[in-house]
């Protein structure tokens, strides 16, 4: 207060470390839940993918989005989510503390906040916290490896896992039968476990647990009579890796403003 503004303690503030960002970067923050394999147990979320649990990360990541206006492009899978700042963003004046506390606190208490829309009568039995990090990427092929990584080890994950669970749900494997069944096989074996012994063929899986929820700004029609454009934050449920989603959502790396969307829309929004 400017009451103690000119104390002599005063001088205290100078150790604060100065931590803003280079500019010109994209700054990505990544947010992933602390031990939410014992989190999923403690609740008992189905597996191996939970929809609530899945759409409730994408809410918290709206809410995100609504409140910090220079995030581009969200993507999130199983319990973690990443933030794409515009690389030309001002915010806090690109201190990093200041990002990504804010945006990790958000989302935190949102989780809680909006817990029950999707989870009905289930007690939320503990606070859930998650961990946060600052990357920053130079390159645009940096942040497209960046998301390829991130949707890569979705793929990789979400294979293990359904493979996994169907052993364990359908042929009364243990968990550790299961493990050993699977180690050292390849994705091709796997995708043959499933559809040999369980009749699924993986690519008919859901598309959000296999590619996660990309999270876009558009601009779309209101509803005739109205016809009104509004701005939303849009799911998709897209292969990022390939050159077509980046010309169709130029405006990420062109860093312009949300375009008008008219493809379909998801009945979640
Ligand atoms: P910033 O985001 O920059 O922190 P701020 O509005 O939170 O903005 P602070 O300097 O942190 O600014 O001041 C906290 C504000 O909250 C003050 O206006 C203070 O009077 C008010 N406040 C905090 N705790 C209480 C309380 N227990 N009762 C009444 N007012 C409070
Ligand atoms: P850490 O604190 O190191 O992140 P962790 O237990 O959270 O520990 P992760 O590597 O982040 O480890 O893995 C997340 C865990 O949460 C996995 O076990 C994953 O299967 C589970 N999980 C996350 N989301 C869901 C969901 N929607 N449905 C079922 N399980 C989920
Ligand atoms: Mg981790
Ligand atoms: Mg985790
Ligand atoms: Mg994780
Ligand atoms: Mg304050």
């Amino acid at each position: 207060s400017s009451v103690m503004a000119k104390s002599k303690y005063e001088y205290v503030k100078t150790f604060e470390q100065d931590d803003k960002i280079l500019p010109n970067t994209w700054i990505v923050v990544r947010l992933d839940g602390k031990n939410f394999t014992r989190f999923c147990e403690k609740h008992h979320l189905e597996k191996p993918n939970d929809k609530r649990a899945l759409h409730l990360m994408s809410k918290c990541a709206t809410v995100v989005m609504q409140e910090f206006r220079e995030i581009c492009l969200a993507y999130g899978q199983s319990d973690e989510y990443s933030f794409i700042f515009r690389k030309d963003t001002e915010i806090y004046n690109r201190r990093a503390s200041k990002i990504l506390t804010n945006v990790n606190s958000l989302f935190s208490s949102s989780y809680v906040f909006f817990w029950n829309i999707y989870f009905g009568d289930k007690k939320l039995m503990y606070p859930p916290t998650f961990d946060g990090r600052i990357v920053l990427y130079p390159s645009d092929t940096n942040l497209r490896d960046y998301l390829n990584w991130r949707q890569a080890d979705v793929h990789v994950n979400n294979l293990y896992n359904t493979t996994f669970w169907m052993l364990v749900l359908k042929q009364s494997l243990t968990n550790s039968e299961a493990e050993e069944r699977l180690r050292g096989t390849l994705a091709s074996h796997k995708n043959e476990i499933l559809f040999s012994e369980f009749n699924i063929n993986y690519n008919n899986e859901p598309i959000m647990f296999r590619k996660g929820t990309t999270l876009l700004r558009k601009k779309i029609h209101c509803p005739p009579p109205d016809g009104k454009l509004k701005q939303v934050i849009m799911p998709l449920h897209s292969d990022m890796f390939s050159d077509a989603f980046w010309e169709e959502h130029h405006e990420i790396l062109g860093c312009t403003s949300a375009p008008i969307y008219t493809g379909p829309i998801p009945d979640t929004l």
